[in-house]
Parts: structure tokens; sequence; C-alpha cells
């Protein structure tokens, strides 16, 4: 989305994840050993997150009205009807499509009639940002998993986050002696924390919308699902959210696209949202357990895991959300010959697309692929074999033809020729862009030519196939994006 440069300005990197139990360290998660761009986690103050979108989001030309609250809505076949209030002014509002991203207690989901079951949990959680020099090192969080409960500190950009469970909300004015007492437990004397720039508490919700549509009203984020903070999962699990659902609005607004596109945000992204609160509800559970017995069974369980290089990159490939898959969505789909021989091979459909280094055949220049598919459209990726036979030359020339005529602001092009093709025998078809494997790394993450790719605009996989399933690749782009038929 173009925002790292900034929001990696305003954060701190944290290059680890250390956990402490009773008898000192257990284990510690090495992040930069994630095999990603970004082998890293961003500590950065929500308020900055919320800043650095904004700023983005008005440079694409977006307005943001704040002071506005929605009272009430109704909808109908010809679109939605809110009535809003902006100071002492009641205004109503058409759209044709409506969004509840309001939060937890959200007013849409209420008046949608949308149940939002789950349960609270019985501890009580304080928090309070410090200035402070703690004794640990500032590139890693850690976990205290204390008999008294658990402690986490985090670095900030500047200073400290302490957040520590308690079993019932304190009894006076919430001030730092209650961490600092906590603190004294881990470090054998009492700290201080001086004046905390923010002090709060809050409790923890694990609850779950029974749907994210009704007709043309949507939610999402925490409006649609909300955990515990532990796993740090909420806010971009609901970033992911409007990703998914963004790109087929906007084709709707458009006039593009079945139905089934519509439906396919819930059936994707809720059983996402239920996988990640029911891990980071095991995740919970298992930092606030209190009977000796089981304490000691997870501390033992998570020395064990620490040791484990497959168990530590599968705990990252989660957290980052970067497991995150649609394989079960009723719009990815395979090529009727997809499946013969090569189902373990490449991404499958639904997956997130990998990346790999490509070289201009014009120019000789180096690329990632993410970096040239960033176009918020559908992507057609033609994989050619090291030999380009003339069926595939011919493939070439028809979807470049197809795809400029029919699909231009919907699905562009890419040619990727195989690593041991010679230049002069690369095909070129007009202003189709061709690119070269450089190293063997398209091969190694997509298998061999010739395949055809189409990558949604969220980096997902819509549609794989063999060269020779060219036809029925159009009549999938035609059901997914032709145009809508009047009435
Ligand atoms: C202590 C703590 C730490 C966390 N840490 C992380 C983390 O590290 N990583 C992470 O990913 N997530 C984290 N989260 C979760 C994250 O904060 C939430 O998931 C995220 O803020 C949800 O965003 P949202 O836009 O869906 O809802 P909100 O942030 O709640 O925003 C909803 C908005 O809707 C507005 N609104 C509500 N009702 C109406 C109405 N009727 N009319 C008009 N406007 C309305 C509200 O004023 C608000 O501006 C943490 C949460 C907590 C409590």
């Amino acid at each position: 989305m173009d925002v790292l440069g900034p929001v990696r300005k305003a954060s701190r990197v944290l290059k680890a994840v250390s956990v402490y139990g009773d008898n000192g360290f257990l284990f510690e998660l090495d992040l930069t050993s994630l095999q990603a761009p970004y082998p890293w986690v961003l500590s950065c103050p929500q308020s900055d997150v919320e800043r650095v979108l904004i700023q983005r989001f008005k440079a694409l030309g977006g307005e943001l009205v704040r002071g506005v609250e929605l009272l009430d809505f109704t909808q109908d076949g010809s679109g939605v009807t809110a009535r809003i209030r902006k100071g002492t002014q009641l205004q109503t509002l058409q759209s044709e499509v409506m969004v509840g991203a309001d939060g937890v207690g959200s007013t849409v989901r209420q008046q949608l009639g949308i149940g939002f079951h789950g349960v609270e949990y019985s501890e009580h959680f304080l928090l309070a940002d410090v200035d402070w020099q703690s004794p640990w090192r500032n590139d890693s969080s850690h976990g205290f998993l204390q008999e008294e409960g658990l402690l986490i500190a985090l670095p900030l950009p500047t200073g400290w986050r302490l957040i520590m469970a308690t079993d019932s909300p304190p009894e006076a004015p919430l001030d730092v002696s209650i961490f600092e007492e906590r603190l004294a437990l881990i470090l054998g004397q009492k700290p201080d924390l001086g004046e905390p720039r923010w002090i709060s508490e809050f409790s923890v919700q694990r609850r779950l919308a029974q749907h994210y549509r009704r007709n043309r009203v949507y939610l999402a984020g925490d409006a649609a699902h909300v955990q515990s903070p532990l796993g740090a999962q909420g806010m971009n699990t609901g970033l992911a959210d409007a990703f998914n659902l963004s790109w087929k609005l906007g084709y709707y607004l458009k006039g593009y696209g079945s139905g089934a596109l519509l439906d396919s945000y819930e059936q994707e992204r809720r059983p996402v949202a239920e996988k990640m609160i029911y891990g980071v509800d095991m995740l919970s559970r298992a930092s606030l357990v209190k009977r000796p017995l089981l304490r000691r069974s997870r501390d033992s369980l998570l020395k064990l895991a620490g040791g484990r290089t497959r168990m530590s990159s599968r705990i990252l490939r989660t957290a980052s959300q970067l497991d995150v898959h649609y394989r079960h969505s009723p719009i990815v789909t395979s090529g009727p010959e997809a499946e013969l021989g090569w189902r373990r091979e490449g991404p499958l459909p639904g997956d997130r697309l990998p990346d790999a280094a490509l070289k201009s055949v014009r120019t000789g220049h180096l690329h990632q692929l993410h970096d040239l598919l960033r176009k918020p459209v559908h992507h057609l990726i033609l994989q050619l074999s090291e030999k380009p036979e003339h069926n595939e030359r011919l493939v070439l020339y028809a979807l470049s033809d197809r795809l400029g005529q029919d699909y231009r602001d919907r699905a562009h092009l890419t040619v990727v020729a195989a690593q041991q093709t010679p230049h002069s025998e690369v095909p070129r078809e007009g202003t189709t862009r061709i690119w070269q494997d450089h190293e063997g790394e398209f091969a190694a993450a997509f298998g061999h030519g010739p395949r055809l790719w189409l990558m949604r605009p969220d980096g997902h996989l819509a549609y794989r196939a063999p060269v020779g399933n060219a036809d029925h690749l159009l009549e999938y782009l035609d059901t997914i994006l032709g145009k809508q038929l009047a009435g």
C-alpha cells in the first residue's frame, strides 16, 4: 500500500520475542529467520499507524470526515440510507453500499441483528507507557509467565510499554506502583518507573460476528472479530479484511463482477478470523494459566519448542499472517487440466503468490515479481517453457489481444521466460512486459512452464492452469470480472 517507509520511520524494529518462566529464560523466537522481505516486527504506536494510513488515503483522493455519528440506517434494492449526526445537525446519506468498520461495539452490526458470540476473559489487564532504562535488550519484546500473573514488556520507539494481568481491577486509583511491585519480583529490586506517559486498564474478549454481510452492508475489523491483544493480530486482521473487500467493492461499483465476488468476502475472511481467534485464545490461556502442574508442563513444552526450527518457523508464518490462504474459496480455481501431475508444484489457487527475482528482457535490470504486480488489478502471468512452442506464442498473442481489448482496466499480462531460454528466442508481443527468470528463482517457486497464473489485486492466486487451458481462463475471467448484466 506504499506505507512501509513512513511506518518504519515511526517505529522501533523488533528482532526477537523472549519468553521467561519462574526459573528464568525459556525460549527466544528469532524474527529475522522469517523467510520474507521484512523479517521483523515494527513496534509502532497505533496513532502513528493511523496517521500514516490517513495520509496515504488522502493522497489517493479519499475524503475523511471526522465528528460524524451514524444513528441508524435502512437498506433496500437500490441502496442504503443512513441517518447521521454532525454536531447539532441531522443529515441523511445515500450510498450504494456501506461498510461498518465501527469497532467492537458496532452500531452497524447491532442494527443488522448479527450475533457476536464469544466470551470475556476473567483476567483484568493494566497498561503503562513509561520512560524507563530497562535492563533488557530493546530490540526484543519480553514476556514473563510468572506465578503472580503475566507481564509483558514491549520496547516502543521511545520508552517501554508494560502490560500486566491481574485477577481483579485494582482497588486504589491506578498508578505505576503496581507495575513496580510486579517488576520487583523479576528484577529482585523495585525499579523507579517515573511518571507514566499513559496508564490505562482493559478487559479482553473473544468474539466473532455470525455474518460479515447483509445485502448491501458489510462488517470489517473489530466490528466483525475481537480477541486478546496478546497475539498482536487484531488491527492486522482488520486491515486484511479491508484489503480483501475493497477490490471486490471497487469492481462492483464500476459495474463489473458477479454476485459470487461479493459473497466471497465473508467466505474467505470469516474462516481466517475464526482460526486466528482460536490460536490467540490458546496462546492467551497458556500464558495466563495458574495451576502449578499445567504451568510446569507449559514451560517444558516452550523450552522444547524454542529449540525446534520447524516449530519456530510455523509460529512466525502464523503470527505474520503469511500463511493465510483462501484455498477453500468458491471464487478461486484451477483449469481442467491443472491437477494432473503438478499438484505439489507451485502455489495452489487461494495461496499468496510467491515472490521471485526477474530480469527485464529489454533493459537487463533486476526486479522483484511482487514489485512488478503492485497495481491493484488482476495480473495474469504467462510462464513460458524453456523452448517456447508455437502454441505458447499463439496463446501469448491471443491473451495480450483479449486482455488489452476487454479487461484493460482489470487484468494486465506479464510474461515470464525460463532462465535457460536464449535471449534471441524469447517471444515478444507488442507492448506486453516480458521478463526472464533470474537464477531459477521463479522456477523454484512456481515449477516449470508453460503455465498460466492469475493473481488477484490482494496478492492471492485466483486461477492456475496449463497454457492449453487459455479458453477456460477467459471464461473464468468473464464470470468473475465481466460486465454486470443490467437488472
Ligand atoms: C492494548 C491493546 C494492544 C493492541 N495491540 C495490537 C497489536 O499489536 N497489533 C494489532 O494488530 N492489533 C492490536 N490491538 C487491536 C487493535 O487495536 C484493534 O484491532 C483495532 O484498533 C481495530 O480497528 P477498527 O478500525 O476495526 O476499530 P476501532 O479502532 O475501534 O475504530 C472504530 C471507529 O469507529 C468509530 N465509531 C464507532 N461507532 C460509531 C458510530 N455510530 N458512528 C460513527 N463512528 C463510530 C469509533 O469512534 C472509532 O473511531 C490491540 C488492542 C489493544 C486493546
